[in-house]
């Protein structure tokens, strides 16, 4: 039996305790008032504000109960963090003087913040600047509890005064609806009358760096940008592969343990944790759930990781590529459909060849992601990933399938023969241990390089970027993927011979889209020539990626399905841009500040004293000062070199900054300030491996990923 230290709880205790959950729900609440809040969550129907008036007033009592003295409307808008704003349940004092608590259904479906300084894009003039946030009551409440109070926190969509949407879980929403709407259309075809909601289940897996507070303290660019800006290689890289799967060392297994305790109490289903590819990187993976949640929780579980590492002494890195030369950090998006009977729409079941309803969902993926190759890119596109798409770690920037061996050849049937007739089956594998057991190998092998890999019973899309929301690659997959059901739909709703249909029509997908399969190696550079081959696109960075948000094919697609108007796709692209921008102009500054006022500060003392060592020893003993002479010459060059390419950043980031927000901007950014940005950095690197440790003014690569 495990001692009850103060620490000990026990999971099934504290999980979701902090929730305003169902069984919270059906508990507290008259049987009416819930039976009519479930018929608003499962069937999408209006809440009246009767209801709301009762549900609101239970969930104050429940969060007052949990120590909450204030609500917020938590929301998301395209900042990519969360937003809140506190209200406390206080009324107006009575004439004795005293408060009551209170909270109207009113305050709990709609909020107004004074929105104005989110972006929008031009969506919101600042004369109309309200905006609206509206509960969405699919994605439960929640109390968080910290060290500043408790707040009750209810999940909202985030619109303009005129409707649109300026948030991240309005477009995902609807396109849950698209893509629920065109999902059942195809199940009805198959004959299943029974199941009455397809959602799209998503799991991420968040990768994450943990540094040292004290030495993060030290490190202004990690402060202002995320990342580090300057940074010699240390002795030591990844080359070993020790740090993967490693053993979680104390200190980080603790901070895991009170990670865990956190994420539990707020619903989160934290449940694999394990030590990345990088020294001082890490992973953890909930189960999946509904997409609305799924991306709830991911920021909550960005937004824990955080916190907690204050605790721990600790900080932690969400930036897709905190240390060049170093391992980058994603986020692979698990996503398949599930309907509300638990049937999996990508599950293959054992005899693949057979399954034609998955071939024909298969086929239509494969169409899907094929035609807006270029939309999934850019859902991943972030100021960030683009250190990583493309470097050799990440999957490169081009979208393909990765299937497997047994689809791969069931499809290569159907292509050539236009019959699949038999699946390669898993064999046995042997060990060759009498005590170790034998068993049966997956018929499909994984494939880490791909980026949209098919893993069992699910797709994988791994070029979303760390720090990303994940609402943007589910709106885009959803969406397109809405848009083959709907496609097949229409032709098999009207066919005379079903089976005969649907063969042609999987056939006809696989035929016309098997370019985007490639099950090879996504990280050679033969593949990037093969695909330029194939003509898939090849999109290597996030500006030349925002423009296909907005193309007419876009629009045309998301206006079919009612995810987003032209307007608000092109606000996004306004914002967007500007976001790359205004990113790239911090770092810049941040830069020119940490050279200029840190570094060649720091390199000048110590070429003053090579120089005072040349010359005393000269004048002592006329010995030998060839080393002081050699580092002196070399440390100057550099110097030299540094305080260039300073003042040419400096010229750029102005120029550009100048420019008026927008397309001709975020390129000035782009291909001139980068450049410049690498340009400084690479004299400073090298000064790093040069100027005595004592002087330079901040941690080292290796102070930061190896001593955590
Ligand atoms: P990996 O071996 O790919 O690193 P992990 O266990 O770290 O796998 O993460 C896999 C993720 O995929 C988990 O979040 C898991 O819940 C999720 N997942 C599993 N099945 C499905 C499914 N059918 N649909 C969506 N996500 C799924
Ligand atoms: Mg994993």
């Amino acid at each position: 039996m495990l001692e009850k230290t103060p620490d000990y709880f026990n999971v099934t205790d504290i999980f979701g305790e902090n929730v305003f959950n169902d069984s919270v729900m059906q508990e507290r609440l008259p049987k009416k008032v819930y039976k009519k809040l479930r018929e608003v969550i499962e069937e999408g129907k209006e809440l009246d504000l009767e209801t709301a008036d009762v549900v609101a007033h239970e969930m104050k009592e429940w969060a007052i109960e949990k120590g909450a003295t204030h609500y917020t409307h938590w929301f998301q808008p395209l900042t990519g963090v969360t937003a809140e704003k506190h209200d406390s349940f206080i009324t107006a004092p009575m004439p004795n003087g005293k408060v009551l608590m209170s909270f109207s259904g009113k305050e709990l479906i709609k909020g107004e913040p004074d929105a104005s300084s989110f972006p929008s894009g031009g969506l919101r003039a600042t004369f109309e600047a309200r905006g609206y946030t509206a509960w969405d009551c699919t994605s439960p409440a929640f109390v968080r509890q910290d060290a500043a109070g408790a707040t009750l926190c209810i999940p909202t969509a985030f619109c303009s005064y005129t409707g649109e949407a300026l948030d991240q879980k309005t477009p995902l929403l609807r396109s849950m609806a698209a893509i629920n709407e065109q999902s059942l259309r195809l199940l009805r075809l198959f004959g299943n009358t029974t199941s009455k909601k397809v959602t799209p289940s998503v799991g991420p897996e968040q990768e994450y760096f943990l540094v040292d507070k004290e030495k993060y303290l030290k490190r202004k660019d990690l402060i202002y940008a995320g990342r580090t800006l300057f940074g010699a290689p240390p002795a030591k890289g990844q080359e070993m592969d020790d740090h993967y799967f490693g053993a979680i060392r104390e200190r980080i297994a603790s901070y895991m343990k009170d990670v865990n305790k956190e994420l539990w109490k707020l619903g989160v289903s934290a449940k694999t944790q394990h030590n990345e590819v990088a020294p001082a990187q890490h992973e953890l993976a909930p189960i999946y759930a509904e997409a609305n949640i799924a991306v709830d929780h991911n920021q909550l579980v960005m937004e824990t990781l955080k916190k907690v590492a204050g605790r721990h002494g600790l900080y932690c890195l969400l930036n897709e590529k905190p240390f060049a030369g170093v391992n980058g950090s994603g986020k692979h998006n698990n996503w398949s459909l599930t309907t509300d009977d638990g049937i999996n729409l990508l599950d293959p079941g054992d005899t693949p060849h057979e399954n034609i309803q998955f071939l024909l969902v298969l086929s239509c993926i494969l169409k899907a992601v094929d035609e807006h190759a270029e939309l999934l890119r850019e859902s991943a596109a972030d100021v960030g990933n683009d250190h990583r798409l493309g470097a050799n770690e990440a999957p490169p920037a081009i979208i393909s399938i990765f299937l497997g061996a047994q689809l791969e050849d069931v499809l290569k049937q159907l292509i050539s023969t236009g019959e699949a007739t038999h699946s390669i089956e898993g064999e046995m594998l042997k060990t060759g241990v009498a005590t170790l057991p034998d068993f049966m190998k997956d018929a499909t092998d994984r494939n880490r390089t791909s980026p949209f890999a098919f893993t069992g019973n699910k797709f994988e899309f791994r070029m979303v970027g760390s720090k990303a929301s994940i609402a943007q690659p589910n709106v885009v997959l959803n969406t397109i993927v809405a848009e083959a059901f709907a496609e097949v739909c229409d032709t098999l709703e009207k066919a005379d011979d079903f089976d005969m249909a649907v063969h042609d029509l999987i056939k006809k997908n696989v035929t016309e889209h098997q370019r985007i399969v490639f099950n090879g190696n996504g990280y050679s550079d033969g593949w990037v020539e093969e695909a330029e081959r194939r003509g898939l696109p090849n999109i290597r960075s996030m500006v030349d990626a925002i423009p296909y948000l907005a193309t007419d094919k876009s629009v045309a697609l998301f206006e079919r399905f009612g995810v987003f108007t032209r307007a608000e796709l092109e606000s996004r692209v306004e914002v967007e841009y500007e976001t790359y921008a205004k990113t790239i102009n911090i770092e810049a500054k941040a830069m020119m500040n940490i050279a200029g006022k840190q570094i060649i500060p720091a390199v000048i003392k110590y070429a003053t004293s090579l120089a005072t060592s040349v010359n005393a020893v000269t004048a002592a003993c006329g010995a030998d000062v060839s080393v002081q002479t050699e580092l002196l010459t070399e440390t100057s060059t550099l110097l030299a070199e540094a305080q260039t390419a300073l003042k040419k950043l400096h010229e750029v980031t102005e120029k550009a900054a100048a420019i008026e927000e927008g397309r001709v901007q975020a390129v000035a950014y782009r291909d001139e300030v980068k450049v410049a940005m690498d340009e400084l950095r690479a004299p400073i690197d090298k000064l790093e491996m040069i100027v005595d440790k004592d002087v330079w003014p901040m941690p080292s690569y290796g102070d930061l990923i190896f001593e955590v």
